[in-house]
């Protein structure tokens, strides 16, 4: 059986095993472009275009050649290891005497039938590459070239736009979409990368499975189990983990849409002997690993569940894909312009975010990243607990930067009043957001915080304003501008609202702002006491925000809530 961590590193490894094809021609077209928007007449063009596209496409049939072969070696490689590792996981479980990987005859055959076919559809594949022109239609190669240096040199050559331009616009789908693979019949187009990966994972899936069925009847084994891991796809979920006999198994198989074991996902079914081999799991654990799941995280004020969360990473790794393609082409086309310069640097930094971005992300999801998912043959057995620890360590360090851990010290916590007490919950949630906004500072600390919260629900709720609202209830950003962030006058930094000048604003205002309408349906008014201004929503009877008077603009038309 293959881990689901080892199935990971295999679907990593089988999207990057065409990378050299895919970064040589990019970086060729690109070359390429740039050379033509050089070129000042029609007939210089003409001639450059006899010369080089002629003699360039025959290089490049023989450059992808060269680079198909070694992808070629390196897929030989991952699917004879993937078998080995599998093999030998079955083995180990097994209580018989079973012939080693290498000497046996019936599994060789498998890999090596498996290897073949493989590599002839990795061959097929690269026969029909592509890519986008600046039009956005997916042509083969040799139309692709012609479509691309046409356009640059059109462009230059009109005056409608200058070199810079002209190479950056001829370029941008060729960078954006990457290298492709096209269907001739129906038009379709997909990514070399993706459409490689998947012809990979499929072979290896077919193959997977054979292996296990020989080492089922070979071992005299009854059943299968299916394995677990963390952050399954929802369809998974229910039955990830738990034993079937050969019967029941073919029965579930046949009724999934998505079966198990393709290696689509990062499911198999390995073979077992009933009342023999225990469950990999116990049914406290599968029960666990779905509950975090749905637990999930809240990044940046979105909840994930833990498989969205894996959805998400995925996303990020095709951005910065896109982002290394868009490097590529600035490589090949950069010259000591100033602006093509500034262009290289910008791409860079956005390569940079996104990496940071794709970290953060990874780490609050308890994720690995793809560099940390390497291929490891090593890899024996999948540790279910890894997601656990990575997402107390993040809760740890995320609740100490904002001053949250004297509060609710541990994750566990977190999720009892993530789940048992929502008030609480969307006060932290509150704070959280207005210490990452900015609004205040993580030095309050959520103690602090709630102290406030309680002082305005006993001070302020169930006061009724001169207006005849009595109040029922109050936002978290209410919380966040009472407390503001600051104690004392600093330039462009918001005061906090004693809770006395905002009692004071709601029974003795000295003026009335107009009521409003809002855009979602609420009513809305603002009450200036002598101090301070606070708005109420009409409707529910609900504190919005308060705002010390120093900062009340003199214009009253000017008056206009920025937040919402
Ligand atoms: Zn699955």
């Amino acid at each position: 059986m293959l881990t689901p961590e080892q199935i990971e590193a295999l679907r990593d490894a089988a999207s990057h095993i065409t990378d050299p094809i895919n970064d040589y021609l990019i970086g060729d077209i690109a070359r390429r472009i740039s050379e033509v928007g050089q070129l000042t007449s029609t007939a210089a063009y003409e001639v450059w275009m006899a010369q080089q596209l002629g003699t360039s496409q025959r290089q490049v049939k023989k450059e992808v050649r060269k680079r198909l072969k070694v992808s070629n070696r390196e897929l030989k490689k991952l699917m004879t290891q993937a078998a080995e590792v599998g093999y030998d996981f079955d083995l180990k479980r097994l209580p018989v005497q079973a012939v080693p990987f290498r000497a046996n005859e019936s599994l060789q055959q498998i890999v090596a039938a498996a290897v073949e076919l493989a590599g002839k559809d990795l061959n097929n594949i690269t026969q029909t590459l592509g890519m986008v022109d600046p039009f956005g239609k997916a042509l083969p190669l040799q139309d692709v070239y012609r479509s691309c240096t046409d356009f640059a040199f059109k462009q230059v050559i009109t005056g409608a736009s200058d070199y810079n331009t002209a190479i950056r616009t001829a370029c941008a789908n060729i960078a954006k979409y990457g290298v492709r693979t096209i269907d001739y019949e129906s038009g379709v187009h997909t990514s070399l990368e993706a459409a490689v990966r998947r012809n990979i994972m499929g072979g290896l899936g077919l193959m997977n499975e054979q292996i296990e069925q020989v080492n089922h009847d070979e071992m005299g084994c009854n059943g299968w189990e299916i394995s677990a891991h963390a952050n399954s796809a929802p369809d998974h979920e229910p039955i990830q983990g738990k034993q079937y006999s050969d019967a029941e198994y073919t029965a579930l198989n046949n009724s999934l849409v998505r079966r198990i074991g393709t290696l689509n996902c990062g499911h198999v079914a390995f073979p077992i002997i009933l009342g023999i081999n225990s469950p990999q799991y116990s049914d406290a654990e599968l029960t666990d690993l779905r509950r975090q799941n749905e637990v999930g995280i809240t990044y940046q004020g979105k909840h994930y569940t833990g498989y969205e969360a894996t959805q998400m990473q995925r996303k990020i790794e095709r951005s910065i894909r896109v982002q290394k393609n868009r490097i590529l082409v600035d490589k090949a086309t950069g010259d000591a312009d100033k602006r093509t310069i500034d262009q290289i640097k910008l791409h860079q930094i956005k390569l940079r975010q996104l990496n940071e971005e794709y970290r953060r992300f990874s780490q609050a999801a308890g994720l690995r990243t793809e560099s940390e998912r390497t291929w490891v043959v090593g890899f024996s057995r999948e540790q279910a607990t890894r997601a656990n620890i990575g997402a107390e360590q993040y809760y740890q360090k995320w609740s100490k930067e904002i001053s949250v851990n004297s509060s609710i010290e541990t994750l566990a916590k977190y999720y009892d009043v993530k789940y048992t007490n929502s008030p609480r919950y969307e006060r932290l949630q509150g704070y959280a957001k207005a210490v990452e906004k900015g609004d205040i500072s993580p030095l309050v600390g959520f103690d602090l915080y709630e102290e406030v919260s309680a002082e305005i629900r006993e001070r302020l709720v169930g006061a009724t304003t001169s207006t005849g609202i009595t109040i029922e209830s109050f936002t978290t950003h209410f919380v966040d501008r009472v407390i503001g962030q600051t104690s004392t006058p600093h330039k462009g930094m918001r005061c906090g609202v004693s809770i006395e000048d905002a009692l004071d604003a709601l029974l003795n205002p000295i003026k009335l702002d107009d009521i409003r309408l809002m855009d979602d349906g609420d009513i809305r008014q603002t009450l200036y006491g002598s101090k301070a201004a606070v708005t109420i929503s009409v409707r529910d009877k609900r504190l919005i925000q308060t705002n010390p008077n120093s900062e009340r603009p003199a214009n009253k038309s000017q008056v206009e809530i920025s937040d919402f």
